[in-house]
């Protein structure tokens, strides 16, 4: 059994916390001893664990499991004795779908049992810089391998293809696509727990998140399952549906903009009250903290994309 630093994980934990913003601010309240990871299967060998943080896909095989995210660094004990129910193959290598700590908290942790990291080459600038002002990641928690537009894998008889996607949540969004599977991690770009998450302070923007949600649209066929980075395995019309209501939200707030209505007044009129349980189809309905927070970064965005 090899020994993860967890001690050292936990001390480094409000670091991480920080570095990852306000909007993920409330898992600082989080007890991650009570979290359990559960596992899903997606299709074929593509499973999911579910546990406090980004869904973690996995490609399970003879040839070795293949891991995306790792949420936060406690939980990397737990999340590796959840692999191990599953297969008794190393794990070879984890993606990383963006730059967020809820995705790449283990990273430190992971990267030291020898697992080579990968990730689209913003995920690694800004993880070596610091995120959001936060400490930078030590070398060891960076991604080794990085790509700029697409790059493909084959293990365990699967061809598996990791792509950049337009500036959405992140400039580093990447989507994982499992072709025999015919499975997409689409990571933070498409949720069923939250709105959209554009977070501009990471290159993320509006106009970016409508592409790369058409893109999913696009690669995806009729019975392809899409893993969201947070939320239950959806459909490409969910997908389509998700990326018609962004449009709504951006319409809505681009002409509150062009009225001239501040920043306050668009929070209090909350013009996208309607949309919330259409973004949020799973888990509870967003509070006035967390839509006050997608306002904020939405009218952000849309007003420097105007
Ligand atoms: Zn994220």
């Amino acid at each position: 059994m090899l020994q993860l630093p967890s001690k050292l994980a936990l001390c480094s934990l409000p670091v991480a916390l920080l570095a990852v913003g306000s909007a993920f601010a409330q898992a600082q309240q989080q007890d991650f001893s009570a979290v359990q990871i559960k596992t899903h299967q997606v299709s074929g060998n593509v499973y999911y664990l579910e546990g406090q943080g980004g869904n973690v896909g996995l490609l399970i095989g003879d040839d070795g499991v293949l891991m995306i995210d790792d949420q936060f660094a406690p939980l990397s004990e737990k999340l590796q004795a959840a692999i191990k129910a599953l297969s008794n193959k190393p794990v070879r290598m984890l993606i990383n779908t963006h730059v967020h700590g809820d995705h790449t908290g283990g990273n430190e942790n992971f990267g030291k049992l020898g697992i080579d990291i990968v990730a689209h080459d913003n995920v690694r600038v800004r993880l070596a810089k610091g995120v959001n002002g936060g400490a930078p990641s030590p070398a060891v928690a960076l991604p080794v391998v990085t790509f700029g537009d697409t790059m493909s894998m084959h293990l365990n008889g699967e061809t598996i293809t990791i792509g950049k996607l337009p500036p959405a949540h992140t400039d580093g969004d990447s989507y994982i696509h499992f072709a025999k599977a015919d499975v997409i991690h689409a990571g933070d770009v498409f949720r069923t727990t939250g709105y959209p998450g554009v977070d501009g302070g990471n290159g993320g923007t509006v106009k970016g998140t409508i592409d790369a949600l058409q893109a999913l649209v696009d690669m995806a066929g009729p019975n392809t399952k899409i893993l969201p980075g947070h939320g239950v395995v959806s459909t490409r019309d969910d997908v389509a549906r998700f990326r018609q209501n962004t449009i709504e939200a951006q319409r809505r707030i681009t002409n509150l903009i062009k009225q001239g209505m501040t920043l306050e007044q668009v929070l209090a009129a909350n013009p996208t009250a309607d949309l919330a349980p259409k973004f949020v189809t799973t888990g509870p309905q967003p509070d006035k903290a967390t839509t006050d927070r997608f306002l904020t970064a939405f009218y952000n965005a849309v007003k420097s994309e105007l």
